[in-house]
C-alpha cells in the first residue's frame, strides 16, 4: 500500500542571520520521519552562511558600469552577477550566466528580495554539499534518515513564469532513470529521464511563495523512493540552447 504524499510548509521560522543553524531551527518546528525529503529555499542557507553582501563595499568594474547602463541596473548588483559567474552565455537583456557547480541562470541567482535594504543574497556556492550538511545535521539531531534539497525559483526557456529548481540535492538522486522500462503497451523506453529533485522542489516554491510569507522549508512525505543518476545538469557542449545563445552573443 502506498500512502499518499504529505507537503507541508515549516511555519514560524525567524529572520535567518548568520551562524543560524537552520535545520535545528526547522526540527524544533516540525518533527521529520524516514524517507522525508525536506527542502529549503537557496535564500535562507546563504542567509545562514553569509553568503551576502552589502552593495556599498562592492567596486563594479567597466564591464559591469557598461552592462549595468544596458540593463537598466546598479552597477554595484551587476557586479556581484559577474563575480558569482563562470560563464556569461548572454549580456542582454538580462545577464544569464553559468555558475561554478553548473547551474545556468538569469542573474546568477543573485537576489535582492527577502534580504535588507542595499544587501545581494548569492546562491551558495556548493549546493551539493550545502545539501549534505544540512541532511547530516538533521540526522544528528533527529536520528531521522531525510533527503534535502536546496531549492531556487528560476525562469525557464521557452516558457513564462519562474518555478522552483533543485540546485542541490543529498539522499536521493537528482533524476529517475526509466530507460529500460516498458510502457502501458510494452514499448521499452529510450530516453525517459525524470528531474524528480525538480519537480519536488517545484511544489515546494509553491508552497513557499515568493514575498512575504515566510515558509523557507517545506516537508514531503511518502514519496516512493527512485533510482538512477545524478547528471542534472549538462556539461558543454551537450546543452543546444547554450551553444546557440552564445553563438548569438559573441
Ligand atoms: P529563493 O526562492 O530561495 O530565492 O527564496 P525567496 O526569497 O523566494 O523566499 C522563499 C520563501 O522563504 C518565501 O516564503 C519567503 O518569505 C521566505 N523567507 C525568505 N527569507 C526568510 C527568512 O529569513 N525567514 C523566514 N522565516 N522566511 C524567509
Ligand atoms: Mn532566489
Ligand atoms: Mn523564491
Amino acid at each position: 500500500m502506498t500512502e499518499p504524499i504529505q507537503v507541508r510548509g515549516v511555519r514560524g521560522l525567524p529572520l535567518i542571520h548568520a551562524g543560524d543553524d537552520v535545520a535545528a531551527l526547522i526540527c524544533e518546528r516540525e518533527p521529520v520521519e524516514d524517507g522525508d525529503i525536506l527542502c529549503v529555499a537557496s535564500t535562507i542557507y546563504s542567509k545562514s552562511k553569509g553568503y551576502s553582501k552589502s552593495l556599498k563595499d562592492i567596486t563594479p568594474s567597466e564591464r559591469a558600469i557598461r552592462l549595468g547602463g544596458l540593463n537598466g541596473e546598479d552597477p554595484r548588483f551587476v557586479q556581484a552577477v559577474l563575480d558569482a559567474s563562470t560563464d556569461i552565455i548572454m549580456e542582454h537583456p538580462f545577464i544569464l550566466s553559468e555558475l561554478s557547480f553548473g547551474h545556468v541562470g538569469v542573474r546568477a541567482g543573485v537576489d535582492q528580495s527577502n534580504i535588507e535594504d542595499g544587501m545581494v543574497i548569492f546562491l551558495p556556492p556548493e549546493p551539493m554539499n550545502a545539501a549534505e550538511e544540512l541532511r547530516k545535521r538533521i540526522f544528528e539531531i533527529s536520528k531521522k534518515q531525510v533527503g534535502t534539497i536546496i531549492t531556487d525559483t528560476c525562469g525557464r526557456s521557452f516558457r513564462r513564469g519562474q518555478t522552483g529548481n533543485a540546485i542541490g540535492w543529498s539522499g536521493m538522486t537528482a533524476i529517475r532513470d526509466f530507460r529500460g522500462d516498458t510502457d502501458l503497451f510494452g514499448h521499452v523506453l529510450k530516453i525517459t529521464e525524470e528531474a524528480v529533485v525538480d519537480e519536488i522542489a517545484g511544489f515546494a516554491n509553491l508552497v513557499m511563495g515568493e514575498s512575504n510569507n515566510g515558509v523557507p522549508a517545506v516537508i514531503f512525505r511518502h514519496i516512493p523512493s527512485w533510482t538512477g543518476h545524478d547528471n542534472l545538469y549538462f556539461s558543454g557542449d551537450e546543452d543546444i540552447t547554450r551553444r546557440v545563445l552564445k553563438k548569438e552573443w559573441k
